[in-house]
């Protein structure tokens, strides 16, 4: 399953993150997938949910998708703007000669880290019965 290995890959990203943080644990991973992307946003968040407990710094982390809708820029007179509805044209000269600036792919955006609690130790007097 497509959205499953992206899953895989994006967390393989974030444990990498993690790791040379030193973080103890994973709180939010933000994403951008665009329309184009080919990722089914609810079967991410699925997959997200079945392979985050195999990581236990994973494990209580929230998956944050965004849409970043399609901003295109026009490659003849340089207008940048957002394709609504899959018109692909440009709304100033009507070129179809266009360079998608996002929405294609899935991106990893952000990464909310618990790190560890500095500790304190304390000498504290008196016995303990
Ligand atoms: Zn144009």
């Amino acid at each position: 399953m497509h959205e499953e290995s992206l899953t895989r890959a994006l967390l393989s990203q974030v444990i990498a993150v993690a790791d040379a943080n030193q973080a103890i644990r994973v709180q939010k991973i933000e994403v951008s997938c665009g329309g184009l992307s080919g990722v089914e946003p609810l079967l991410l968040q699925e997959a997200f949910q079945r392979i985050q407990t195999e990581h236990e710094c994973c494990r209580d982390a929230v998956l944050s998708i965004h849409d970043p809708g399609l901003p295109a820029q026009c490659r003849d007179c340089r207008t940048t703007f957002q394709i609504q509805d899959f018109r692909f044209r440009c709304p100033v000269c009507s070129s179809s000669d266009l360079q998608i600036l996002d929405g294609d792919c899935l991106k990893l955006l952000n990464v909310s880290l618990q790190l560890p609690e500095e500790v304190i130790s304390e000498p504290i007097s008196g016995t303990v019965p």
